[in-house]
């Protein structure tokens, strides 16, 4: 029977990197729990750190494409957006792609489903946030954990107080549950 048949699938997402300081200890700790995720990684970040982006395939998980820089497509031209796109798939081959911020014309949508399969969330971590209160997110975080869910966290330092906090625990909760972590293909 093939992974895909159990019933608790869940899907770890990280956006915004590589970045030394954060994502070789996401790697360790995935490894840890012998967890798969997709890194929808930024083309500069790649550029700077190809070995990260070496240790993020080597240990299973899969890349996708955030841009080369992190463009709101509602403010940035079509043209201007696509070639973003093309300049980041030269150091990322992949063939998903998360929009930053999830904004996106229709136009540019339309153009870029023909090469990529675009991937959305069912739940944002707000893992971000400078709010004191973390435990409440990660509450929310379990109770947005179902099976399908698509969770988006950062590998960035900004995120790394909330991490550091409560990514080990959450990474334990999805083990007690019997959820399987696998990377997007
Ligand atoms: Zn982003």
């Amino acid at each position: 029977m093939s992974l895909e048949w159990k019933n608790n699938i869940i899907y770890l997402t990280f956006d915004d990197g590589p970045t030394p300081e954060v994502t070789p200890w996401v790697l360790s700790l995935l490894n840890k729990y012998q967890s798969k995720a997709t890194f929808f990684c930024l083309g500069k970040n790649a550029e700077l750190y190809p070995d990260i982006i070496y240790q993020i395939k080597k240990n299973g998980h899969s890349i996708g494409i955030h841009g080369y820089e992190h463009l709101n497509g509602w403010k940035t031209c079509k043209k201007r957006y696509l070639e973003n796109i093309h300049k980041a798939s030269q150091v990322l081959p992949s063939e998903i792609f998360r929009p930053p911020y999830g904004k996106i014309t229709p136009w540019q949508w339309l153009s870029l489903k023909k090469q990529y399969r675009i991937i959305w969330w069912t739940y944002l971590s707000k893992d971000y946030s400078s709010k004191k209160n973390k435990w409440y997110l990660f509450k929310k975080l379990l109770n947005h954990s179902h099976h399908q869910s698509i969770i988006v966290f950062h590998d960035t330092p900004k995120a790394f107080p909330f991490l550091n906090n409560y990514f080990e625990q959450y990474l334990q909760w999805l083990n007690e549950n019997d959820f399987t972590c696998l990377p997007i293909k």
